[in-house]
């Protein structure tokens, strides 16, 4: 990070320190988290899916039921209200396919706050329905034009207009990812949704799961469901990242599988790089997981062996989106659809008594017209 960013971030770390268990902010936050976004989200059994395969129970911890469609709001929300506690007026964030800039933008109209979204100029053109709602709930959108065009560039110019505005401005990163205190800060924010499971489940079957499995972009939704289960060593932890179109350089973004120690946008990771070193470009069908780092926490975890990481392909997930839809009628977010994937390729190879947790992050509506277009061009099959 820029020298210029230190004594940023250090305010941050210390206005989180202060907050993080103070009674009245966690009475606000946990206002927010059930009246506007309708927690606790549903722990949800796949009956028919677990006769279908035969073997371990499958159930879903249903984040897709959250406002905005995905985990993502919760984060947003308890970042909002640090914001607000700071005396900031105005919010900045990056977004990549657009959905932590919808949901920066609805807690930022939620607080009547100015909001400003940066995002690569080819996404702003990949993704038009994402930049219309952030400007209907009030946004700035702002096309980044530097580079690739993609969301390492509005990370890039979105810290720049932070040095330039941080008096008046916070930062609202969107994953457990960046420099301390944002790794910690947005696992804080997400572990609700270990707590909630970890309730959840001991009243369902009176007993913790055998895995817990989530899918991997920067690692937030994974690091939320995980917090919950750290410290039971009967609890496996699986992270799912995305194999793409196969594991050769620039087909995929399976960073803690494939990826080496390194350092971008002020975090030390495993991380996928070119031949120069520098970020490699990465791919996935679905675009809220083609980013070339990951939360350091899972680089941590992966270390200590206390969490395992693999990978499911395009066609996997694609196939998992399909197999959900029809045999539980639940149409889950392709991001999703990766650990999804995964639990699928498991569970058959467990007994009957074994139990399977998936963060089901986000529903599909976002994904069907992408999928759509690809059964029509033949490129799927449903
Ligand atoms: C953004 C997103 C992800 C990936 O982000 P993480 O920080 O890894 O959780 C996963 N699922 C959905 C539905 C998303 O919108």
């Amino acid at each position: 990070m820029p020298d210029s960013l230190k004594p940023i971030l250090d305010e941050l770390a210390a206005t989180f320190e202060r907050y993080r268990n103070d009674p009245g902010f966690l009475e606000e936050f946990n206002y927010y988290l059930t009246r506007y976004s309708g927690r606790e989200t549903p722990l949800y059994l796949c009956a028919n899916l677990t006769r279908r395969l035969g073997g371990a129970k499958i159930y879903l911890k249903r984040e897709d039921l959250n406002h905005l469609g995905a985990h993502k709001v919760n984060n947003t929300i308890g970042q909002i209200l640090l914001a607000k506690r700071m005396g900031k007026k105005k919010i900045i964030a990056e977004t990549g396919a657009g959905q932590h800039g919808v949901a920066t933008a609805a807690t930022a109209a939620l607080m009547g706050m100015e909001c400003t979204i940066y995002m690569g100029a080819e996404d702003v053109e990949r993704q038009k329905l994402n930049v219309f709602r952030m400007q209907m709930m009030g946004a700035r959108v702002v096309p980044a034009t530097s580079g690739q065009q993609t969301l390492k560039e509005a990370v890039d110019e979105a810290l720049a207009a932070w040095i330039r505005e941080a008096d008046t401005t916070f930062y609202l990163l969107g994953s457990a990812v960046g420099p301390h205190p944002f790794p910690l800060m947005v696992r804080e924010f997400q572990s609700v949704i270990g707590r909630e499971l970890r309730a959840q489940m001991l009243e369902a079957e009176g007993r913790l799961p055998d895995y817990c499995i989530a899918c991997v972009g920067g690692g937030s939704n994974a690091i939320g469901m995980f917090s919950g289960f750290i410290n039971d060593d009967g609890v496996r932890l699986v992270g799912v990242e995305p194999a793409g179109r196969g594991l050769e350089y620039g087909d995929h973004a399976a960073t803690l599988c494939l990826g080496e120690p390194g350092v971008m946008h002020g975090f030390n990771s495993y991380m996928l790089k070119d031949q120069a070193g520098e970020p490699a470009a990465v791919y996935s069908i679905s675009a809220g997981l083609d980013y070339p780092g990951v939360g350091p926490e899972h680089s941590h975890l992966k270390d200590l062996g206390r969490a395992e990481y693999v990978n499911a392909s395009d066609a996997e997930a694609l196939s998992a989106f399909f197999d959900l839809s029809r045999t539980e009628g639940i149409i889950p977010a392709l991001e999703s659809a990766h650990a999804l994937a995964y639990a699928m390729r498991l569970a058959p190879t467990l007994s009957s008594d074994k139990i399977i947790a998936v963060n089901l992050s986000g529903r599909g509506d976002k994904d069907v017209a992408q999928v759509e277009r690809m059964v029509r061009e033949g490129l799927v099959t449903p």
